[in-house]
């Protein structure tokens, strides 16, 4: 939630209710998933979730992923 406003975790869209953010990731939004891990084909909606993965999976790489929205890759 920022600004009172629920952000779509795919797209960035913004949304005054978490409902219509959820119908339209669940129905509109048809984007892959945002965050990619850079070392194996896992993807995730939410950053929290890739960097968890990270940490988890490939704790003696760089803890880099790739953000679709900005089709950059960042460091942790
Ligand atoms: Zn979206
Ligand atoms: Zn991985």
């Amino acid at each position: 939630m920022r600004n009172g406003l629920y952000e779509c975790p795919s797209c960035g869209n913004l949304y005054k209710w978490k409902k219509s953010m959820l119908s339209h990731l669940r129905y509109q939004c048809k984007q892959p998933p945002r965050f990619e891990c850079t070392y194996c084909p896992i993807k995730n909606y939410q950053k929290g979730h890739i960097l968890r993965h990270l940490r988890v999976h490939h704790p003696h790489l760089s803890p880099l992923y790739f953000d679709r929205k900005f089709n950059t890759i960042y460091r942790l």
